[in-house]
């Protein structure tokens, strides 16, 4: 379904998926007088605590996302693997924004990719892998190490494996369960950066500026808000970014993940059709943070003016940290100008986003100090 009609506070907006993502869109969108119904498998979810409705099904039950697209007045969502079938049930009842399309994009990192090569867009370089034979001749056209991913479902390095040398091609290429695959050059990166930004109905363009990610494990750690780049970088990347949104006619909030490399080029890791944990910090220091700006871009509302207060950084919480019980929530908390989100999930297992903690402070550098600061003082034995 489509309309141009501005969905207007008091309405009701539907998200498929149920976790954090969900739960800060719900947050922002209740505090401007929407109601929120979730949908996914779960329940007590991160983001059915805070909806006013929580429905609980499989995806794959197109009946009950029928049912629940009736009942509201725009769908978005807040992960990037909804299925095709889902997706499509749900778009006959109620405008699905960012569209289907642009979730069959992003959902495949092969599709993705190749979008992005197409449209002139600096990717890092990929083959697809289908063989063994055609992963030895992509170890041997890049070199070792290279980073092998599967095609689909993929996320927080879940279902990638580097692989150093070619002896470790056969056990790399056994070990996917999914046929179809991806082998990446492997990049030796200076920094990993992103850029947030949301696109409105009527094409109107907003962005967080260019941010600075660390990753542990294949998982984000801190974001450093603004980037510690040049100007020159950062501009490039929110060019990028826009391009990208515009290439998609994307009608929500897009992350862009970049590698800039040693030589100062920036390449596209991937890209994230919804709000993204790097643009967390936005809920704290910016005038419009990105769960408010996806519900104002997917209700055809104008964009919020997204503003950086004060220098950020943002840090991960994951259950890691309640290995030794309750994490020490008053010691860090004792830091004024530390803010704590937690997700209300249930079980803290390792490697489980369980929140995230954000700093403010005069500079970006300090930011991070702080923020690290703080998730030290969370620890028991700290
Ligand atoms: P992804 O799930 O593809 O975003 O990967 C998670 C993280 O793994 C990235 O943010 C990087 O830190 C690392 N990584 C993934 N692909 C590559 C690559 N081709 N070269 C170097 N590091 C990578």
């Amino acid at each position: 379904m489509t309309t141009d009609k501005p969905i207007l506070p008091g309405a009701t907006i539907g998200v498929l998926g149920s976790g954090q993502l969900g739960r800060m869109f719900a947050i922002a969108a209740r505090r401007m007088g929407y109601r929120v119904h979730t949908f996914s498998p779960e329940t007590d979810t991160p983001t059915g605590q805070i909806a006013d409705e929580e429905i609980v099904a499989p995806y794959k039950n197109l009946d009950a996302v029928r049912e629940f697209a009736r009942h509201v007045s725009v769908v978005t969502f807040e992960f990037e693997n909804v299925l095709s079938a889902t997706a499509e049930a749900a778009a006959e009842f109620a405008p699905l924004r960012p569209s289907h399309s642009v979730l069959h994009t992003t959902q495949h990192r092969l599709r993705e990719k190749t979008f992005l090569e197409k449209h002139g867009f600096p990717v890092t370089p990929f083959k697809t892998i289908n063989t063994l034979e055609d992963l030895l001749a992509g170890l041997r056209a890049f070199g070792c190490p290279a980073v092998l991913k599967t095609a689909g479902f993929g996320y927080d390095g879940k279902g990638q494996v580097k692989i150093k040398s070619l002896d470790e091609a056969q056990a790399a290429f056994a070990q996917a369960t999914e046929q179809e695959r991806v082998l990446e050059a492997f990049v030796d990166f200076e920094c990993e950066l992103s850029v947030v930004a949301a696109r409105a109905l009527d094409g109107a363009f907003t962005h967080w500026g260019a941010v600075e990610n660390a990753h542990h494990n294949h998982i984000l750690d801190v974001t450093i808000a603004p980037a510690r780049v040049s100007e020159k970088i950062a501009q490039e990347a929110v060019t990028i970014t826009r391009a990208v949104l515009e290439q998609l006619e994307v009608v929500g909030v897009l992350c862009v993940e970049f590698f800039l490399t040693r030589d100062g080029k920036l390449l596209i890791n991937e890209l994230a059709p919804r709000p993204h944990n790097s643009g967390h910090f936005s809920f704290d220091a910016c005038v419009t943070s990105q769960f408010e700006q996806q519900l104002r871009a997917v209700c055809g509302l104008p964009l919020g003016a997204t503003t950086l207060l004060k220098p950020a950084a943002m840090a991960n919480l994951l259950g890691n940290l309640w290995q030794d019980g309750e994490p020490a929530w008053q010691a860090a908390l004792a830091l004024p100008e530390v803010k704590l989100h937690l997700y209300g999930k249930l079980a803290p297992k390792p490697g489980r986003k369980m929140g995230h903690l954000t700093a403010m402070a005069e500079t970006a550098d300090a930011a991070a100090a702080l923020v690290r600061q703080a998730r030290v003082r969370l620890l028991r034995n700290s």
